[in-house]
């Protein structure tokens, strides 16, 4: 199998033609994407309701593109020749997207709509579930992954134990946390609290930052149809904090009382369609 991972990953969706013309993939043991082709990368680019921050390499002497979306950085530009596991960018989840993963597929001339069964060209099974391609990342050097003035990647997990700030020049705390898992959206550089967290809920310092390697990794819900409360806390009682529409996939921490604990809140198992 030759997928954009290193070790283990997540087939998050499947491939369904023109349903859905990539698989979905989420990396575990690193978010490290790397090139499956020698090619030369065609395009780098920002699509805010599709695949975010996105790329297409052309394979060598073929017109196969191969796009990777969603991503929260992107290392090569356009122009670039790249070899199979060069790292070409970094998993995220930007564009239209509920949680970090990689939109991986391949399109005649990089054409939407002209797509190519993903899956059979890749070997990854079509069919949700974690796998490993078998490639491990190099132990030295080792590979760029963020600025090094940037500890922290946007769409990384990470646990807050601490002072979680209204705004990024706040010199009061907004609320105090405790292991809250969540997820870096922005980065201010410069800033003493420069890390913001999944759904604004305010800056936190570094400090804060308990770990990144040891966040819980979010799973994933399928939502049934219809229109959902997400709640403060894990009961009918709970205030409500929003409504979610059904159908889509929300990521989750933990289950408290057979509830849902989201990113901001609660949803109840009634809501929930399956765990994927
Ligand atoms: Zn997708």
């Amino acid at each position: 199998m030759n997928s954009p991972y290193m070790g283990k990953f997540r087939v998050s969706q499947e491939y369904k033609g023109a349903a859905h013309d990539g698989l979905d993939l989420v990396g575990v043991d690193s978010k490290n994407i790397h090139s499956t082709v020698n090619g030369t990368v065609r395009f780098v680019g920002f699509e805010a309701n599709g695949f975010g921050n996105y790329l297409k390499i052309q394979k060598d002497g073929t017109d196969e593109w191969y796009i990777y979306g969603h991503c929260s950085k992107i290392i090569v530009k356009t122009g670039d020749n790249v070899k199979i596991t060069d790292i070409i960018a970094i998993e995220g989840s930007t564009g239209n997207s509920t949680g970090s993963h990689c939109h991986y597929c391949c399109r005649i001339d990089g054409v939407k709509g002209k797509f190519k069964d993903i899956a059979a060209l890749s070997g990854i099974p079509n069919k949700i579930g974690t796998y490993d391609d078998g490639y491990r990342e190099p132990v030295s050097p080792p590979p760029p992954t963020t600025p090094s003035e940037q500890k922290f990647a946007i769409g990384e997990s990470v646990i807050i134990s601490g002072q979680l700030y209204g705004t990024s020049a706040g010199a009061n705390p907004g609320a105090i946390v405790t292991n809250r898992a969540t997820k870096i959206t922005r980065y201010s550089k410069g800033s003493p609290y420069p890390y913001n967290t999944t759904g604004d809920l305010g800056w936190i310092a570094e400090s804060s930052i308990k770990a990144a390697d040891t966040a819980p990794f979010a799973k994933q819900i399928l939502l049934n149809p219809g229109t959902w409360n997400v709640r403060k806390t894990p009961s009918m009682s709970g205030e409500i904090l929003k409504t979610v529409n059904g159908g889509s996939t929300l990521d989750y921490y933990a289950k408290e009382n057979g509830w849902y604990k989201l990113d901001n809140g609660y949803i109840g198992p009634e809501a929930v369609k399956e765990e994927i």
